[in-house]
Parts: structure tokens; sequence; C-alpha cells
């Protein structure tokens, strides 16, 4: 029998880890591990998940004309440059299918998100990792990175986990800088966390080499659901439209993201107490003796003294029934990644974090 054998690179895929959701012998866990909001989505939101019900036996609209609608006129943008996915990784693919190949070169940083040199693999690319300096995204780095082969440079911003941001003048310097015919995608899955920053959504608007994605899983509490979309000039959605299945989201995802986009008091209350928490975190880390950098994003990135150090907290933490994020696998070994939860489990997590290090 002839062996069927994968398209050559994809077994070298390294298989995205997720965080675990549960520790073993524990019924009731804090999870802090995976950035999602303690809020979960509006009530709005959920019942207009529910009413969706009544037209399950439907087809859902593969324009995604309302959603896009909804996105457009809170975000002032053109509903034309939209395009939506399941998740914003799903837009991620589309960008990464569509742009790179066999031969090309993906460019992704140090800490960025794993998904970026799977997608790049997946598609045959080269991915090209390039270091950061005091964990930012290095623009001069990335810029010296480039060959004439780059098609696309991936960056988060807010970086996960680093929780840094770069300005505006430092994403028009990138986007300015990379080689004609390549692309700067802006991961904007943590924006609404970054005060009075626009994700790049001005940037994409002025220029032809800039897309922006977004997602409904981190502020908008819909994880769950996967949800997302990008914001790109036109001749790059004509294009990302024509690899996106007509029915990529159902009509039960269309319907609740439009009505949570819809619903910015919520957001708007999910962001404002998610920065009064980060700020109390952030500082009351720092006086457990852990550095904490200030971060743009729903999470905070506790540096430990050592590897060893970082290992004892996690599992110091899950005694407690408290689960956080390692973050060796994003360059960060002696660190551990922590979600801004409520108030109370903000509490929490100091609490044992400060009787580990013998401060409480
Ligand atoms: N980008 C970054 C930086 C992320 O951290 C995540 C979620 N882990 C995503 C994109 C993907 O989010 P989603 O597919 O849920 O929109």
């Amino acid at each position: 029998m002839t062996k069927i054998t994968p398209q050559p690179g994809i077994m070298d895929i390294a298989l995205y880890k997720s965080g675990e959701a549960v520790i073993p012998g524990r019924t009731e866990v804090l999870k802090l591990s995976a950035n999602e909001s303690p809020y979960g989505p509006s009530d709005r939101a959920k019942e207009a998940f529910a009413r969706s019900a009544a037209t399950l036996h439907r087809y859902p609209c593969t324009d995604h004309a309302d959603l896009r609608a909804a996105i457009a006129e809170v975000h002032g943008l053109d509903p034309e440059r939209i395009i939506c996915g399941v998740g914003s990784d799903e837009v991620l693919q589309f960008v990464a299918q569509a742009y790179a190949g066999a031969g090309d070169e993906v460019i992704h940083t140090e800490h960025g998100f794993a998904m970026y040199p799977i997608l790049a693999h997946a598609v045959g690319a080269t991915a090209v990792c390039v270091p950061e300096r005091d964990r930012r995204v290095d623009v001069e780095a990335i810029l010296a990175a480039c060959t004439a082969r780059t098609r696309i440079v991936f960056i988060a911003n807010p970086g996960n986990p680093t929780g840094t941001l770069l300005s505006g003048t430092e994403l028009a310097r990138l986007a300015d800088g990379i080689p004609g015919g390549a692309i700067l995608v802006l991961d904007g899955a943590y924006t609404e966390f970054a005060e009075g920053h626009d994700g790049g959504a001005a940037l994409v608007s002025a220029r032809e080499n800039v897309i922006m994605t977004r997602t409904f899983s981190k502020a908008y509490g819909l994880g769950g659901l996967r949800i997302g979309w990008g914001y790109a000039p036109g001749a790059i959605i004509g294009v990302l439209n024509r690899i996106r299945q007509p029915f990529n989201l159902s009509s039960t995802q269309l319907v609740t993201a439009e009505v949570a986009m819809r619903d910015q008091a919520w957001l708007a209350k999910v962001v404002a107490d998610t920065i009064r928490n980060r700020s109390w975190l952030i500082e009351a880390l720092r006086k457990t003796g852990v550095a904490a950098d200030d971060s743009h994003a729903n999470f905070v990135l506790a540096r430990f003294g050592s590897e060893q150090e970082a290992a004892d907290c996690d599992a110091a933490l899950r005694g407690e029934g408290i689960l956080v994020r390692r973050v060796a696998g994003y360059g960060f070994p002696d660190a551990l990644r922590i979600t801004v939860g409520d108030e109370s489990a903000c509490r929490r997590v100091v609490h044992a974090i400060g009787q580990f290090k013998g401060v409480r």
C-alpha cells in the first residue's frame, strides 16, 4: 500500500497548546489562564443567542451584512472593508492562505502569538522569528529582517503575553518600511483594553498594505462562540472573500455578535472595570516582590526570579485552585501570565502569591 503523506512541512508544525481548563482533583477552579472576560457577554447578547434558536433551520447570511454594518457604525469604519471569521484566528488564516506560500517568508516576533508560525508553516512558507527588545516589538529589528521574500509581518498590539503596545508612529514606520508586496497584520485581540488606541484602524484606512484583526473573544466575553473580524483595504478584502467559505459563521454567531457590538454600554463597563482591576493587580503584585510591567491588555505578565520560582508559584496557585498560564513557550520561562479577573479574583490570586512569597 502506498503511504498517505501530508504536504511537506505539516509534520514539523508544533501542535498549538491552549492552557488547561481544569486542575486534576479540583472541582472549583478560578481560571485566570486564557484571558477570558470574567463578566461574560452582555445580557442582550445572551438573549439574542437564545432567540437565534427560532431560525436554526435557515442557512445564515453569507455576506455578514448586518454584523459588518454594526461593526462599521460603532467603529466609524467602511463596512465594505470588513471581513468576519470564526474567531480572529480564521481571519489571520485567510491572510496566510491568500498571501503566503512555499518560498515566502512570514515574520513574527519573539514573544508573539503562537498561531503566527503555525499559519506560516501550514501554507508552506518559512516563519522568521524576530527578537523583541525589553518585551516590546522592535520595529527596526523587523525592518532589518525583511527580505524580498517577506510577504506578511504579524504583530499583536497589545502583545500577548507582554501586554506592551506600539504607538501609532511606530506602526506607521513599520507599514512604510516593509517591502512593497508585503502586508503588515496588526492583531488587535486586546485593543479594547488599550485606552485611546484604535487598533490601527486609521492606518488601515490610510495605507494599502495594513490589515487589522479584532475579536469578540476577549472584551465582549464571547470566546466560546468564535467570532472575529478584520479591517483591510478593499482590494485585500476582495481577495480574502474568495477563500472564505460562504457559511463560515452560523446565524447564531452572527446575530449574537451584532447585538454584542451594539451594546457598547456593556463593553464600556467591562473595559472600565478591567482597567481598574488591572491597575490594582499590577500594584499589588509589585508589593509581593513580583515584577510586573504596565499592561495594555486584560492580563499581566508576572515575572519571578527564576524558572524554578515561577514553576513553584504555579504549583502553589494550583494548590489553591487557581489556574494561571505558564508562558515558557512564549520565551518567558520565569513568568506567569495572569488574566485580570473581577475584583475578588484579583484579590484571591494576589493573596495566594503573597503567601507563596512569604509576605502575607
Ligand atoms: N491574537 C492573539 C494575540 C490572541 O491572544 C488570541 C487568542 N488567544 C487570538 C489572536 C485569537 O483569538 P480568537 O481566534 O478567539 O479571536
